[in-house]
C-alpha cells in the first residue's frame, strides 16, 4: 500500500515590522509577554502543530545585526527586505525545496490556535488561497472633525487574520509579478487571479499593535491556559539496612529499603507524576532497571531528568503533593527537609511542595511493615 501524499507545508512567520504603535524601545514581536518574547509563542504555536514540517522566521536586518535571537529557534531564519512584501519573498524563496504549501503569519498573532490553522489548511485541499476572517458585526460609521458623517454598510465586510495559506508555486510566481508596495498577501495572490477562501476566524487571535493589546493577550492567555495533572504510585519492599531515602532525605531505620537506585519510592512517585503529566512514559521506560548504569542511582538524577523534559516541552510546574504510607519510620520530623530537598531539585518554592505522610491502621503490606509505598500528584502549567 503506498502512502497518500501528504503536502508539505511551512509557515512562514513574519517578524521584520517595526512595530512603533505598540511603544516600547524594541519592535512588538521581541517584547515580553509573561515574561517571553511574543514571538517565542507564535514560533512555538506552530512548531507544535503536526501539520505543519517547517517553521521558518523572518527577520529584520536590524534585528538580526543587533544580535536579536528568538527564544524558541525556528527550523531557519531569513533577513527581511525593506518592506512587508519583500520579507514575505524571502521567506517563499527560502522555504524547503519539497515545500508544497506555505502559511504566512505576523509574529504579532501569539494567539494563534491550531484550529484556525486546520481550517486554513483543510480549505487548501479546495482553494489555492484560504484565510481566516472574522464578519463585522459592529456598525460602522463615516466621520470627520469628530462627527459622524454616514453609516457603512457593513454586508459582506471582513476583518482579515493571519495565518493566510497558499501553495507555493502560484504564489511566489504572484508575488515575484507584483509591485514592492504589496503589504498583503491575499491582494497579491487575488491580483494574479488566484481564488482565495475565507475560513472562519477568532476574536482572540489578536495582532498585538498598540501598548493597551499586551495586557489583553495576557487576559487570553489565562483563558487558554494549557493546564496537566499527573499522578504517580510506586512502592518499594524493606530488606537489610539502617537507613532509607525518602523524597531526598536519609533517614536512620532498622531496615533498608530494597531497588535497582536508591528505592526512593517518595521521589519515583513524584517523577512518575510529571512523566504522567506530560504523557511521556515513567520511570521504567527513561531509566530501565536493566541496565547496569542505574544501578544503585540517586534518584534526583531521575527527577531532575522529568523536570528537564516538562520545561523542555514549555511546562513550569505548579506544584507536588506527595503522599507516603507506612507504619515507620516516622516522616513527621523530616517533612520540612524533604520539602526542601524536593524543591531544590525541582527549582521550585518549597511552599509549591507537599510531604504528608499517612499509616495504613496495620493494615496490608504497609500495615505489616513488608514495605512503603508513595502517590504523588503534580501539576502542570504552559502558558
Ligand atoms: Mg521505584
Amino acid at each position: 500500500m503506498t502512502e497518500p501524499h501528504h503536502p508539505k507545508t511551512a509557515a512562514i512567520i513574519v517578524a521584520a515590522g517595526r512595530g512603533t504603535r505598540a511603544g516600547g524601545e524594541i519592535p512588538k514581536q521581541w517584547q515580553q509577554l509573561r515574561g517571553r518574547q511574543v514571538a517565542s509563542y507564535t514560533i512555538e504555536r506552530f512548531l507544535d502543530h503536526p501539520r505543519i514540517d517547517q517553521v521558518v522566521l523572518v527577520m529584520h536586518p536590524d534585528d538580526i545585526a543587533a544580535g536579536m535571537t528568538p527564544d524558541i529557534q525556528p527550523h531557519a531564519i531569513f533577513s527581511g527586505g525593506a518592506t512587508r512584501k519583500a520579507s514575505v519573498l524571502a521567506g517563499l524563496e527560502g522555504v524547503a525545496q519539497d515545500v508544497d504549501r506555505v502559511l504566512i503569519h505576523d509574529a504579532a498573532r501569539p494567539l494563534v490556535s491550531k484550529d484556525i490553522i486546520d481550517r486554513v489548511l483543510d480549505a487548501l485541499e479546495a482553494y489555492q488561497g484560504a484565510a481566516p476572517a472574522v464578519a463585522v458585526t459592529d456598525t460602522l460609521w463615516h466621520g470627520q472633525d469628530n462627527l459622524v458623517t454616514g453609516l457603512q454598510d457593513r454586508a459582506g465586510l471582513y476583518r482579515a487574520q493571519t495565518p493566510q495559506g497558499f501553495h507555493l508555486t502560484p504564489l511566489l510566481a504572484a508575488h515575484r509579478a507584483s509591485a514592492d508596495d504589496a503589504t498583503d498577501d491575499v491582494a497579491v495572490a487575488r491580483a494574479a487571479g488566484l481564488d482565495v477562501a475565507i475560513v472562519a476566524g477568532d476574536e482572540d487571535n489578536i495582532k498585538i499593535t498598540t501598548p493597551g493589546d499586551f495586557a489583553r493577550a495576557e487576559k487570553l492567555m489565562d483563558h487558554h491556559m494549557d493546564i496537566r495533572c499527573g499522578n504517580g504510585y510506586d512502592v518499594h519492599r524493606f530488606g537489610p539496612g539502617d537507613h532509607v531515602w525518602l523524597c531526598g532525605v536519609q533517614i536512620p531505620h532498622t531496615r533498608g529499603l530494597k531497588g535497582h537506585s536508591d528505592a526512593d519510592v517518595g521521589m519515583h512517585a513524584v517523577t512518575d507524576a510529571i512523566y504522567g503529566a506530560l504523557g511521556m512514559g515513567d520511570i521504567g521506560q527513561h531509566f530501565p532497571p536493566s541496565d547496569p548504569q542505574w544501578k544503585g542511582a540517586a534518584s534526583h538524577i531521575f527527577l531532575e531528568h522529568a523536570v528537564a523534559l516538562a520545561s523542555e516541552h514549555g511546562f513550569a510546574i505548579s506544584n507536588a503533593d506527595c503522599t507516603l504510607v507506612c507504619e515507620y519510620p516516622k516522616i513527621g520530623p523530616h517533612q520540612p527537609a524533604m520539602k526542601a530537598a524536593l524543591a531544590y531539585i525541582m527549582g521550585l518554592d518549597a511552599n509549591r511542595i507537599s510531604v504528608k505522610a499517612t499509616t495504613s491502621e496495620r493494615l496490608g503490606f504497609t500495615g505489616r511493615e513488608e514495605g512503603i509505598a508513595a502517590i504523588a500528584t503534580v501539576t502542570l502549567v504552559k502558558s
